[in-house]
């Protein structure tokens, strides 16, 4: 990886010491370049012209994305963030009483926050899978617990609060096995590390634009399985998902794109796509190794600070890492690098409730470091710690 010209690829590595691509991630400038050109043209011909104009490079987007998770453009649908995706797919399966939803310990509090909304208003069931003692979901305990009311697996593969890495081929082998629909959320391993929706064998998969993966803020998407279109339903449709044919009757599409809605924000939109070509040059694998190796380094050293704790679950850790300080809350941390132009961000007790229950996590700070950042980032960032 040449790093040099990474960095000068990355105009904020020049203003700030950017720890929080889990939070949102720096842009490289042909990203911002993408972006800024479709507004200038917005400006120029109109929103409209503008979008027609770009017609083939807003298609391109969808092919990017289908070769980056190695699936079908139209497989994929865009969206404004990963939450309005996750709840597109989630929602998809109308699930009723008695239905019983699968999902992991580290899972996410909007997703979460779902389950218990429908739990309130239809009776579905939740259940949270035992984690094991690396602190990963336990494959073999998620096995035991699918039966006939199992309706759905969903599981979170990097949380929001640290560097557990939960297996997802493992469990996408278990649903596979079962027929249970398995809805991932990948917005933390999406840009982190090198994902295949095939190895995986999951039928949705949620993700962002803006944290790993250094696309714009404002931009998800989500990946839905062929096969698994003929048993959907969108939980709403509008002109673009669907075309209405008479007074009675409407025909919604028979892709992803049957979950769109008709208004986008198109330099967004152009925006992702860079990121995800950007990311497909530089090479998953190759992100994903130094992503990790630099995470690990970072981790060691914090360990190494006084009164430090390190939070991080999981047989393989990925690029989050979360930790405190013995007598300094983590806002104050945080306010401290922060007037050093050093980025971190907080990850708080509700972001993850029941592992926060099961472990009594207090608000920790959270650092993500991605394959931009440099040992020279990481050695400054740990003697700003040790000078608490
Ligand atoms: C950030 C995050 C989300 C929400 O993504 P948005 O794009 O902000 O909607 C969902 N799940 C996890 C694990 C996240 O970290």
């Amino acid at each position: 990886m040449d790093l040099d010209r990474l960095r000068r690829d990355t105009p904020g590595c020049v203003h700030v010491l950017h720890l929080d691509s889990a939070g949102a991630s720096l842009m490289p400038a042909p990203v911002l370049k993408a972006q800024q050109d479709h507004l200038a043209l917005e400006a120029r011909v109109g929103g409209y012209t503008a979008a027609a104009k770009a017609q083939s490079e807003i298609q391109k987007v969808y092919r990017s994305l289908a070769t980056f998770l190695n699936c079908q453009a139209g497989e994929i649908a865009i969206m404004e963030n990963a939450t309005v995706a996750w709840n597109m797919a989630f929602l998809s399966l109308n699930l009723g009483a008695g239905d019983r939803i699968l999902t992991a310990e580290a899972e996410y509090a909007s997703n979460y926050l779902s389950f218990l909304k429908l739990k309130r208003d239809r009776g579905i069931e939740v259940a949270a899978v035992p984690s094991d003692a690396s602190g990963q979901l336990d494959v073999s305990a998620l096995k035991e617990m699918v039966d006939d009311r199992v309706k759905l697996i969903a599981m979170t593969h990097v949380p929001t609060n640290g560097g557990l890495i939960n297996p997802a081929a493992e469990v996408g082998q278990v649903a596979r096995d079962s027929g249970v629909p398995f809805l991932l959320d990948a917005c933390q391993s999406v840009g982190q590390l090198d994902l295949d929706v095939e190895a995986i064998g999951c039928d949705f998969l949620s993700a962002s634009g803006r944290k790993f993966l250094r696309g714009p803020r404002g931009s998800g998407f989500l990946y839905v399985r062929q096969s698994m279109l003929e048993h959907i339903e969108p939980p709403f449709v509008d002109l673009r998902g669907a075309t209405w044919i008479d007074a009675e009757t409407y025909k919604a599409r028979t892709d992803a794109g049957c979950f769109e809605n008709w208004e986008f924000n198109y330099a967004a939109v152009l925006g992702l796509g860079v990121a995800v070509d950007y990311a497909l040059e530089v090479g998953m694998p190759a992100i994903e190794d130094q992503a990790l190796t630099l995470a690990a380094q970072l981790r060691a050293m914090i360990a190494d600070v006084p009164a430090a704790a390190v939070y991080d679950l999981g047989a393989r850790k990925g690029a989050i890492v979360t930790f405190t300080i013995e007598g300094h809350s983590a806002e104050s941390i945080a306010e401290t690098l922060g007037a050093q132009d050093i980025i971190v961000s907080l990850s708080s007790p509700a972001s993850t409730r029941l592992d926060a229950m099961k472990r009594d996590l207090p608000t920790m700070v959270r650092a993500s470091p991605h394959y931009f950042n440099s040992e020279v980032e990481l050695e400054r960032f740990v003697e700003v710690l040790k000078g608490l």
